[in-house]
């Protein structure tokens, strides 16, 4: 999608600080992290939120989770465990409409945190 960040993100035309790539997605660290290790995962291709999926998307959705996965691994949280995030509209506070997880990690986490 022309004007949107992530996409531009991925495509390498804005600068990030990347730590995983494949065919179907993109991570890279966010720029204000809330946690010792916060890093968004993206799919290259551009779906709004998870509110916007269509059955065409399930296959990238479902994807989406093992390259969560796999990125938990490249920052060797694997073991020691982490949170996944997807803000969802606008009371949950999204503010880039491009679907992302956050990955948050590297500390004792409470629950519920809302
Ligand atoms: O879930 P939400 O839409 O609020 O999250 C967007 C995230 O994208 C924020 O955590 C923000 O810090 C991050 N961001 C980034 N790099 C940018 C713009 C936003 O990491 N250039």
């Amino acid at each position: 999608m022309e004007d949107c960040l992530f996409c531009k993100i991925a495509a390498g035309e804005i600068p990030s600080t990347k730590v995983y790539e494949d065919d179907d997605f993109y991570a890279f660290k966010d720029i204000a992290p809330v946690a010792p290790v916060h890093v968004l995962v993206i799919p290259k291709k551009h779906i709004a939120s998870i509110a916007a999926l269509t059955p065409d998307d399930a296959d990238v959705a479902g994807k989406m989770l093992y390259a969560i996965q796999k990125v938990a691994q490249v920052l060797g949280l694997d073991k020691e465990g982490y949170r996944v995030v997807y803000n969802t509209g606008e009371k949950a506070g999204q503010t880039v409409h491009h679907m992302h997880a956050h990955i948050l990690g590297g500390k004792e986490m409470a629950w519920p945190g809302v």
